[in-house]
């Protein structure tokens, strides 16, 4: 099925920062979007919390809201910009007192708390490294990243603590401090209070001289094969947040803005911390977990006019929103600031932007990028018409391409030369050219996976793509075997690992099932060690035992027993045969396989 392509001949509300895409393309440069940050004072360099945070409370808008904390309870509190910069000085004081200094790393378990922003952007004053983790994750990927990230610093609830690292500290001597938000660091050994420590420390603190080159996050995302890949990311990026902000989400200061991903993901960093902040917004934000009701409610009463989500909420939106309260939804619940839309993460189905359009009274807006980008690369603007399904087009400062691809789905290079391809219509691998300033930097102490990430002077995404006649791009898979699933990136040789810690299981091979809803979720195929049987009580123990040790945002959702499961001659496991089976689909060419298919 085709899709109507959406045209705008006005956009609602203010005038967009894009609003011509092809001269603001032929006119933009690096350098002068550089120069629409202050940099710290005394010319010592560019650090984000300085962007973000002091900039807006040392001018005339301290008396400003930043954020606008809603609780589980409903309750509402604000932060200003110029309690923020308190706080988050004082946050960087106790991190100096403890002896965490330059390019030490701080992880943060948490949800999203206002103690959150205080620990990311004190961090980022401290000149220290920030690394979020998913608070869905298990102890096995959290205790995993803690140690593949040198964590110096934790910053967590008494409850996640207790759940997810106490059992797992010993074998982290690195980790010098633990600090507890909120009650509890008391009953826990090996401990602070990040209250306690906060409170009593001074609200003065001059950041450092901050390199542009300095490292300032730290984003573990997953591969095929092998550990988590920890993603560099340093100040820089913060250029190229605040311009494709403005671009891709078209932010402006007096915007009241929610984004909902979570802040373990790059998009909560990027996009749901620094980019709105360092645009001096007012950012919503919501302790509470997903309920339709509640979001309608919070887009309402809090008069958001942006809002950036993702398509697997915005697919629950459309399965729980009942039929008779859609043709006045806007109304009942107060929408009328909402004046602009966007999704990213996974593919946006068509059905969800003309949705947005029927329902919401403004269509969805796609846009592209991943954890090593840093920003969004590939978008949907204000200004434009959209093609439901397609990503959009690149952002300015971004050239991307649509690379021939070989056997093995990945980019074909041949004596490192790659193909571009010229010709519309034609799926190869997405790339991208280098010299974005978020773009990543390295993985964490893996220079060869870092270098194989590029190719005759491109970045190779992973992803598949084509591009249409008129340059928008529209995504067409993964070219590897990484799951998406509810947005979460899942690294299929996480799983297998996990399962296969099991005494019963001989070997695991682990998909993503398409699913209507999540786009993917993750099945596992088991094989059992001999004298074990395949029963429906196995089945619940193994999927409780991943669960337990993964957490509920990686754990596989099914399990099927298989005891053949199809190997290559070399012993691994054949992800794409068992896919193909899954679904369906011609299984290829199956020459390296072992067994019979
Ligand atoms: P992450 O690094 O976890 O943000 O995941 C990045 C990956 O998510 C990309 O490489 C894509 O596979 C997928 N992704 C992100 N945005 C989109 C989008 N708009 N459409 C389709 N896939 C997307």
């Amino acid at each position: 099925m085709t899709w109507e392509t959406i045209r705008k001949d006005a956009t609602p509300g203010v005038t967009p920062n894009l609003a011509d895409y092809e001269r603001t393309r032929a006119d933009f440069t690096w350098s002068r979007a550089r120069a629409a940050l202050a940099g710290l004072p005394g010319g010592s360099g560019l650090n984000m919390a300085y962007e973000a945070v002091d900039r807006h409370a040392g001018a005339d808008r301290g008396g400003k809201v930043a954020l606008r904390c809603i609780g589980r309870d409903d309750t509402v509190s604000t932060v200003t910009y110029a309690e923020l910069a308190r706080r988050t000085a004082r946050f960087a004081n106790v991190l100096r007192s403890l002896g965490v200094g330059r390019g030490d790393v701080v992880f943060t378990l948490l949800g999203r708390c206002p103690e959150l922003y205080t620990a990311v952007l004190g961090t980022l004053k401290n000149a220290s490294v920030l690394c979020p983790l998913f608070s869905a994750f298990g102890p096995d990927p959290v205790e995993q990243r803690l140690r593949l990230g040198d964590a110096r610093v934790l910053v967590t609830t008494a409850s996640l603590y207790r759940r997810k690292v106490a059992d797992r500290r010993p074998s982290l001597p690195g980790l010098a401090h633990v600090l507890i938000v909120g009650p509890g660091s008391g009953e826990l050994p090996g401990t602070l209070s990040f209250d306690a420590l906060t409170a009593a420390a001074p609200e003065q603190f001059t950041i450092p001289p901050t390199s542009p080159e300095d490292m300032a996050l730290l984003h573990f995302t997953s591969g095929t094969t092998g550990a988590p890949k920890g993603a560099i990311h340093v100040h820089e990026a913060v250029v190229a947040h605040h311009a494709t902000a403005a671009y891709a989400l078209d932010l402006h200061s007096e915007d009241v803005y929610w984004c909902t991903a979570d802040p373990g993901w790059v998009t909560g960093m990027s996009y749901g911390i620094i980019a709105p902040l360092v645009h001096g917004v007012t950012l919503v934000v919501d302790e509470g977990d997903y309920d339709a009701r509640r979001w309608y409610r919070i887009l309402g009463e809090q008069r958001v006019s942006v809002w950036y989500t993702a398509p697997t909420a915005l697919r629950m939106l459309m399965r729980t929103t009942p039929r008779q309260e859609r043709h006045d939804l806007p109304v009942t619940y107060g929408l009328s600031a909402l004046r602009f839309v966007a999704s990213v993460g996974e593919p946006l189905n068509p059905e969800a932007v003309v949705w947005g359009q029927e329902v919401l009274g403004l269509p969805v807006h796609d846009n592209w990028w991943q954890t090593e980008t840093g920003c969004i690369m590939v978008a949907n603007f204000a200004a434009c018409e959209i093609r439901p399904g397609s990503m959009g087009r690149p952002l300015p400062g971004v050239e991307a391409a649509v690379l021939e691809r070989g056997e093995d789905g990945r980019a074909l290079i041949t004596d490192g030369k790659v193909t571009v391809l010229e010709k519309p219509g034609v799926e190869g691998e997405l790339a991208l050219r280098p010299g974005w300033p978020s773009m990543f930097r390295g993985y964490l102490n893996d220079k060869e996976r870092y270098e194989a990430a590029f190719a005759d002077g491109w970045y190779l995404t992973g992803d598949l793509a084509r591009r249409d006649e008129d340059g928008w791009f529209w995504f067409v898979g993964r070219a590897d075997d990484v799951i998406k699933s509810a947005g979460h990136l899942v690294g299929p040789f996480e799983v297998e690992s996990a399962l296969m810690e099991h005494p019963a299981v001989a070997e695991a091979g682990v998909i993503g099932r398409p699913d209507p809803v999540a786009g993917n979720i993750v099945k596992a195929f088991v094989s059992l060690r001999p004298g074990t049987e395949p029963t429906p009580a196995m089945k619940r123990e193994l999927l409780a035992f991943a669960r337990r040790r993964l957490g509920p945002a990686v754990a596989p959702r099914e399990i099927a027993f298989d005891q053949n499961l199809p190997r290559t001659r070399s012993g691994k496991v054949m992800r794409r045969l068992l896919r193909a089976r899954e679904l369906g689909l011609p299984t290829g060419d199956l020459s390296t396989l072992e067994g019979p298919a």
